[in-house]
């Protein structure tokens, strides 16, 4: 019988992407969204690091579930910007942030500033916690540079401007496959998967 895992997120582009990240990892894993469990509490991201608010959803969503949960929390880093949004990215409009209000809010905030400049990275911590407690997190990162006008349809949040590193698409541009192959997600996800294998068996 398959293992369950369950990936503490409501965010469904955000549970597609992980999804499809563990399921061609090829593990024999039965994986579960936290829309599985309606009654899981409202996790509130406390934390002041990616690792440390990807630990505190996992470790809730797993102390809840009694199963094996993994958590991310992943943001964009803008130079300009200090680094900003960093672990605000899902909340930097305000109150009711969208992905369409937050990205507008950071082309409206690189405006000025010269392409030279406009570097930015996305971030992600993985969290992977065990019933037991034993607790783990890895990490990924793409560096590339803010466009000033949105290009592509896929994806989600800031990608329609992210321009990553060695490429002339955007990762809204990108199949999904090719997101995955350079993303921050990809990379933490591909680093938990020894991990996940560790404690399938
Ligand atoms: P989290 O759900 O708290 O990890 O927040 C992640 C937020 O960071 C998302 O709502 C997006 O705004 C941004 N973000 C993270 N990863 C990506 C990505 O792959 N593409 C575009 N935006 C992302």
């Amino acid at each position: 019988m398959s293992v369950q895992l369950v990936l503490a997120t409501r965010n469904a582009k955000k549970l597609a992407e992980l999804d499809r990240l563990l399921a061609g990892a090829g593990l024999d894993v039965e994986i579960l969204g936290s829309d599985a469990f309606g009654d899981l509490p409202e996790i509130e991201e406390t934390g002041s690091t990616f690792a440390e608010n990807s630990l505190i959803k996992a470790r809730a969503v797993s102390t809840h579930t009694g199963l094996i949960a993994i958590a991310d929390d992943s943001g964009l880093c803008v130079d300009a910007l200090d680094g900003q949004p960093g672990i605000y990215s899902a909340r930097w409009a305000g109150e009711g942030a969208t992905d369409e209000s937050n990205l507008d809010l950071v082309l409206e905030q690189i405006r000025d500033v010269e392409p030279a400049h406009r570097t930015a990275h996305f971030a992600c911590a993985a969290a992977l916690v065990l019933p037991s407690g034993e607790e783990y997190v890895v990490h990924g990162q793409v560096n590339g540079v803010l466009l000033t006008q949105r290009r592509g349809e896929g994806g989600f949040g800031y990608d329609p401007i992210f321009l990553p590193d060695g490429f002339d698409a955007t990762t809204a541009e990108m199949t999904p496959e090719q997101k995955d192959a350079i993303s921050h997600r990809g990379q933490a996800m591909r680093a938990l998967v020894p991990v996940i294998q560790e404690h399938v068996h």
